[in-house]
């Protein structure tokens, strides 16, 4: 079984985001990056797939030279190799998924793993628009409240699950008021969710064999896909500030303030 797995470049949550005062974007000095988090949920994801069903996961990323950071990580988490699609311009969410299209027709994976949502654009659109530029079906935010650590644990029905045949995966997704299982034909598309498992940590091993696996590099143009944004962004800016709030000393002064000052409760 054949695994592709996304992984963007993102700034790291921890850190403090500052809106340019021109509003044409964030400040990037000092900033730290790191794998979108949910992109990491779905290597773990392939890399659980692959240990039980055999195959391989290829992890892709699009961006410039400093996106090979992040396919690093995951090879060294363990994915065998990885594809960079070398491209600096701005790029859209059908920008994105036309060229993961691209790869995914020359790699022909059974499945495509991406995260639900990149923490930096918050678009939850590329998994869609790829399950549709290629035709397969598609299952999004992925997921199941269950942690893999104990016997008891790993005994419970996975929420990704292949089909005997190979021929389908059988997904729980998280939507509003619960959970949904759908089954879905292979190739399909799948999103994660996260809950749906906990990455693990890159060993030093790990790490160190990450150094000599390969990364194809592609471009725009070697694929022959038009990345000529549709959607711009105009400007940004940051949220109002909040007003400063106060500590009150007990319980009842809370519930006091909560009735009379501001009229919740
Ligand atoms: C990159 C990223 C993406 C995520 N995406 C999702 C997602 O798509 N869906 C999802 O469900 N979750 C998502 N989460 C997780 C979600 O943000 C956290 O799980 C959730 O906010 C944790 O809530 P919490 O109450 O445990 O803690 P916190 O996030 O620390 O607190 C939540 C709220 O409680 C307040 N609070 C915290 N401590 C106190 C205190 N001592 N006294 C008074 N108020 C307090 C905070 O001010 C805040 O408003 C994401 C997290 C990350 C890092």
């Amino acid at each position: 079984m054949k695994i592709l797995v996304t992984a963007k470049r993102v700034e790291d949550p921890e850190s403090k985001i500052k809106v340019k005062p021109d509003g044409s974007g964030i400040v990037q000095e000092g900033l730290k990056y790191k794998i979108n988090p949910f992109d990491e949920i779905g290597v773990e994801e392939g890399l659980r797939l692959v240990a039980k069903h055999g195959g391989e996961v290829v992890v892709v990323s699009i961006g410039g030279k400093e996106v090979q950071e992040q396919l690093r990580h995951a090879l060294a988490m363990g994915a065998t190799r990885a594809v960079w699609v070398n491209h600096t311009g701005p790029l859209d969410q059908m920008g994105v998924a036309g060229l993961l299209q691209k790869v995914a027709e020359k790699e022909k994976p059974d499945l495509v793993i991406l995260g639900k949502q990149a923490i930096d654009d918050d678009q939850n659109q590329v998994g869609q628009y790829l399950a549709e530029f290629l035709g397969w079906g598609q299952a999004t935010f992925a997921s199941k409240v269950e942690s893999l650590e104990s016997e008891q644990e790993k005994n419970k029905v996975p929420a990704l699950q292949m089909g005997a045949d190979n021929k389908s995966v059988r997904v729980v997704r998280e939507v509003d008021n619960g959970l949904a299982t759908l089954e879905c034909a292979l190739p399909a598309v799948v999103t994660t969710d996260l809950r749906l498992n906990l990455p693990r940590y890159a060993s030093l091993p790990g790490i160190m064999k990450a150094k000599s696996k390969p990364i194809e590099e592609l471009t725009p143009a070697k694929l022959s896909v038009d990345v000529t944004p549709k959607v711009q962004v105009l400007k940004m800016a940051s949220p109002p500030p909040r007003k400063a709030g106060i500590k009150v000393p007990d319980v009842a002064t809370l519930v006091e303030k909560l009735r009379n000052e501001a009229k919740v409760v």
